[in-house]
């Protein structure tokens, strides 16, 4: 099947306040072209460099293209990050948010922030520990960050559930309107714990290669 294929299979079995957001890590610039043509405008990468390789010159044929970063950012592509995508969902450190800050302020340009938490507390996952999201997000809007809501990846191989639920009431305390999480593999799990976007990447284009699969 087609990405249009399983876009209007997807689309038409998940509510249409969810927004589905297109992880085309590893997929190259003629079938992402495709997928442009379906219409579909919503778009994630992982790596910054990769979304540099790729994006520009898919923007300019389709201005009215959002991207997102979904991977772990490095302070000292703060610059780049700023430059490229329309939000960044992977906040989750305080020398990410001076980094953000003076990036934006330098650029003239305010893009919007998801904090990413480590939602399962895995010590080898990147996003912030769930008692510093608060902190967080108290630094991040003193600084004059727009945070629009939270991102989390549960751990691999357990039950999801408890997982986006508990990310879900979290985003509920801190009122905070955007909660992104559920993948191919958990989306229709996310969508009932109250996930208001997916991040669906094989579902949509195909397996990757493994060796490049992870985040
Ligand atoms: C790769 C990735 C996805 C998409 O994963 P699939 O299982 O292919 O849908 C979603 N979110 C993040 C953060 C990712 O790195």
């Amino acid at each position: 099947m087609s990405f249009a294929d399983h876009l209007l299979s997807i689309r038409s079995s998940i509510p249409t306040d969810i927004a589905l957001v297109a992880v085309s890590k590893t997929v190259e610039a003629t079938r992402l072209k495709d997928a442009l043509a379906t219409g579909h405008r919503l778009f994630a990468e992982n790596y910054v460099q990769e979304a540099q390789e790729k994006w520009p010159a898919l923007r300019r044929a389709y201005p009215d293209v959002s991207l997102r970063l979904i991977g772990h950012l490095q302070s000292n592509k703060a610059a780049d990050a700023v430059a490229l995508f329309d939000r960044i969902d992977t906040l989750d450190r305080p020398k990410l948010v001076r980094a953000l800050a003076k990036e934006m302020e330098k650029q003239k340009r305010r893009v919007p922030l998801l904090i990413e938490v480590n939602i399962g507390g895995e010590t080898q996952k990147h996003g912030a520990a769930i008692p510093d999201v608060p902190d967080l997000l108290n630094l991040a809007r003193a600084a004059g960050l727009i945070v629009e809501g939270l991102m989390c990846i549960p751990p691999h191989s357990h039950d999801p559930v408890p997982y986006f639920k508990t990310c879900a009431a979290l985003a509920q305390q801190l009122q905070l309107p955007t909660i992104s999480m559920g993948m191919s593999a958990d989306y229709k799990e996310a969508i009932t714990c109250g996930s208001t976007e997916i991040r669906l990447g094989t579902a949509l284009f195909g397996a990757r290669d493994s060796c490049i699969d992870r985040p």
